[in-house]
């Protein structure tokens, strides 16, 4: 059951586990006690759940907050797609981004993020670019 902090709260006498934050650290965990058969309550801050699952809409554009692809859920045997189907009852469907799956642009010049580890390693990056991620990766 889902409640706003604005409606009059149900609560229940005990819960064996309450957890601080929806994300999906905090969704997950909470999820495989569930399924344990444990009582849990999830607190959110926020007015919403999800943590960095998060999207907004500004001026007719969609933006991710944080997550905007998952890796390795194509291979059923991955652990992580293993917890997301056990988690969601099998029930998650995963959509392919196809080759190209992100892409930087800078200026007049395209860096084509492409499926696949070998191709990703193959990828030349330019100067420019390695100076970027330097920048952005920088504390
Ligand atoms: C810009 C960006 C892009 C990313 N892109 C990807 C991607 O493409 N693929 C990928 O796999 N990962 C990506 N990540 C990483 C991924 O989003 C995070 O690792 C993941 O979502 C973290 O989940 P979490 O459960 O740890 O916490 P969060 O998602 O941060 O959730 C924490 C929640 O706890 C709540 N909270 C905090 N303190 C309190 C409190 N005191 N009381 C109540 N609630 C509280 C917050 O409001 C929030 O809802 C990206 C991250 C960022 C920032």
């Amino acid at each position: 059951m889902i409640q706003s902090y604005k409606q009059k709260l149900e609560l229940e006498e005990h819960y064996d586990a309450i957890i601080i934050g929806s994300g999906m650290g905090s969704l997950t965990t909470a999820a495989l006690l569930s399924k344990e058969g444990k009582k849990v309550m999830v607190l959110e801050r926020h007015y919403t759940a999800g943590g960095f699952t998060h999207v907004f809409k500004r001026r007719g554009y969609e933006w991710d907050v944080g997550i905007h692809y998952i890796g390795e859920v194509q291979n059923p045997n991955a652990a992580i797609r293993k917890m997301f189907d056990y988690v969601s009852n099998n029930q998650l469907e995963w959509a392919d981004m196809g080759e190209v799956y992100d892409k930087i642009i800078i200026g007049d010049k395209t860096y084509d993020f492409v499926k696949g580890v070998e191709n990703f390693k193959n990828l030349r990056l330019s100067n420019s670019i390695s100076i970027l991620f330097l920048i952005v990766t920088r504390p």
